[in-house]
């Protein structure tokens, strides 16, 4: 559609963040625009309508599409943040980056057979993704799939995630 398009034409590319040789994509001004915002949240969710309960968004920038999503899907929203940040964790997984490890950890107060669908901004390297889908599974939540913006291609992020449906708004 011409409003994503122009969302996507929104997405800033910045040369050498957060270290020299990367591309960093910056989603900030794609956010700060009401229209883009919205036509990108709603492209977000639009092939799992039916097949979710609530949402769970990736600490920090999938915070800010997964709470969008869920307003926009009538569900709630359940926040996978970084070790440390939740009072109740219930499991955590550790995984790795591109330089050291993360952690990351959830609450589990959904009801059993709860069905999520996950939401991050980037697939990269997919080991965030990946860990969030493994503490959804060890939390025996199903997930219907995960949605992104857009993956990095030639990181493998897509065969990281195996099996599990993947959407992404722009691009393949
Ligand atoms: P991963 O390698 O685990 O797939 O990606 C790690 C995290 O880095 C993801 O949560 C994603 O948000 C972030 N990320 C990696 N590259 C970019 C980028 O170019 N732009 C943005 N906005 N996030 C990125």
């Amino acid at each position: 559609s011409p409003e994503l398009a122009r969302a996507e034409h929104l997405i800033r590319e910045i040369p050498g963040y957060p270290q020299p040789g990367i591309l960093f994509r910056d989603i900030t001004p794609l956010l700060a625009d009401g229209q883009a915002f919205g036509a990108t949240v709603a492209a977000l969710i639009e092939p799992f309508a039916g097949e979710f309960d609530v949402i769970a968004g990736v600490e920090a920038r999938g915070f800010l599409l997964a709470s969008a999503a869920a307003i926009a899907a009538g569900t709630g929203v359940v926040p996978v943040r970084k070790a440390g940040k939740l009072p109740q964790p219930a499991a955590a997984i550790d995984y790795a980056l591109e330089y050291g490890t993360a952690t990351i950890e959830m609450h589990a107060d959904l009801e059993a057979g709860t069905r999520v669908l996950l939401i991050d901004d980037v697939l990269a390297t997919g080991g965030t993704v990946a860990a969030a889908l493994e503490l959804l599974e060890r939390l025996g939540y199903p997930v219907c799939g995960t949605a992104v913006l857009f993956e990095i291609d030639g990181l493998g992020g897509r065969e990281r995630i195996g099996h599990h449906p993947l959407h992404t708004v722009f691009g393949s």
